[in-house]
């Protein structure tokens, strides 16, 4: 094992013979990565020996490296004391997931998680290898900025591309009003738009009966758009679920989560690979939707008395696992469902050189066994962090 270090970059690499998918389908084709960045998708492409290192991609699938917009980088939870706060994200954890680029969060505890730890956390993973990005504030309206307003952070903090999550329809949340949350939109579209970001609101959605209900009085009577907020967990009953048919149909964007467990889908919790498959047959456009994990959020189980049982922790590795289970088990087309974790949060979060296999695009690349859809290697901004199945970097404490 070798640990990463920032600022380096291999030597050039040529991938050949990849079927490519960038998420649409492009076959059989070379790809020359030089300086962490895809420098030309062609067939026939030859370079001088010695120049650069030559891989036969064989039959594999290459697909870009894979977009986790909702990660508990830092860890969450606490919800059932001190002993339920969740560990932060491992390097590891992302390779596994062929996970290369990741937007991280803090969630119902501002407390004892804050904006300039999860900063940091964030910038140590960027040295490790990945790409990072981060919301900021946390459940809590009004929202608690790092330099003063989201505004201003978005303006001042490179890694900042949004607020979030913010709570609504939870008992967790603050229980944000009207005004307080438009309040918030408006500074983070007004960020955003002053600093070229996406400045979205990641809406973290409970399952309180208003579900989306704010949301929705927000687009009907300020001149925000619908776009403008990312509601998360969209997926997490069967009412919301509901709830997001008609709000993706009308505009808005949804985000599915992937981390579960048994005892949550036994009690009504849409799959993420099935919410889409469902979104697929009632028409709505899937371009206005993503998977997220919820990586390193706290899943807490509760029996019968609602008493505190157990509690597992969110999985980056879910979210490939969601898209594989919708293309082999729901007969989802690979190019359809990889968009939900490569071109559509790219998009969506203004990810300049994100989710695409392309002339000029960050040479973020998944190689995947044709026939069961295994993640065998993982590149980021040109560098190898798994190859032949296994991880070969691994991170500092590691
Ligand atoms: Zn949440």
């Amino acid at each position: 094992m070798q640990h990463n270090s920032s600022g380096y970059y291999p030597r050039m690499l040529l991938l050949k013979n990849a079927e490519v998918f960038d998420p649409e389908p492009r076959g059989r084709t070379d790809i020359l990565v030089a300086g962490g960045r895809i420098e030309r998708v062609a067939p026939g492409l030859s370079l001088p020996a010695g120049l650069c290192d030559v891989v036969d991609a064989g039959s594999s699938f290459v697909v870009p490296g894979f977009i986790d917009c909702h990660v508990h980088i830092l860890g969450g939870g606490g919800e059932g004391g001190y002993a339920t706060r969740t560990p932060g994200l491992r390097l590891s954890d992302a390779i596994l997931g062929g996970v290369t680029t990741v937007v991280g969060c803090l969630g119902t505890d501002g407390v004892t998680r804050s904006l300039p730890a999860l900063l940091a956390k964030a910038r140590a993973l960027e040295e490790e290898g990945l790409t990072t990005f981060i919301y900021s504030g946390h459940y809590a309206v009004p929202l608690q900025a790092m330099t003063g307003s989201i505004e201003r952070d978005l303006l001042l903090v490179d890694k900042v591309i949004g607020a979030g999550e913010v709570a609504v329809s939870d008992h967790r949340s603050t229980q944000p009003t009207f005004d307080e949350l438009a309040r918030l939109a408006a500074e983070t579209r007004r960020g955003g738009i002053l600093s070229g970001k996406a400045g979205v609101v990641n809406v973290h959605v409970g399952d309180g009966l208003r579900g989306l209900a704010l949301l929705r009085r927000l687009v009907e009577e300020t001149e925000i758009p619908a776009s403008q907020f990312l509601p998360t967990h969209m997926n997490r009953n069967p009412r919301l679920f509901e709830e997001a048919i008609a709000w993706v149909a009308s505009g808005g964007l949804a985000d599915f989560t992937t981390s579960t467990v048994p005892a949550f889908i036994e009690e009504g919790e849409v799959a993420a690979a099935l919410a889409l498959r469902r979104m697929m047959d009632g028409g709505v456009p899937v371009a206005n939707l993503t998977f997220s994990s919820d990586g390193q959020g706290s899943l807490p189980r509760f029996d019968a008395e609602g008493r505190l049982v157990g509690l597992d922790v969110g999985r980056v590795t879910s979210l490939f696992a969601s898209v594989r289970e919708a293309v082999l088990e729901h007969a989802v087309a690979l190019e359809t469902a990889l968009a939900l974790i490569t071109s559509n949060p790219a998009r969506i979060l203004k990810l300049r050189g994100k989710g695409r296999v392309a002339d000029g695009a960050d040479a973020d690349l998944v190689l995947l066994d044709p026939g069961t859809l295994a993640i065998t290697g993982v590149i980021a901004r040109g560098r190898w962090l798994m190859r032949d199945g296994q991880p070969i970097v691994q991170g500092t404490f590691e």
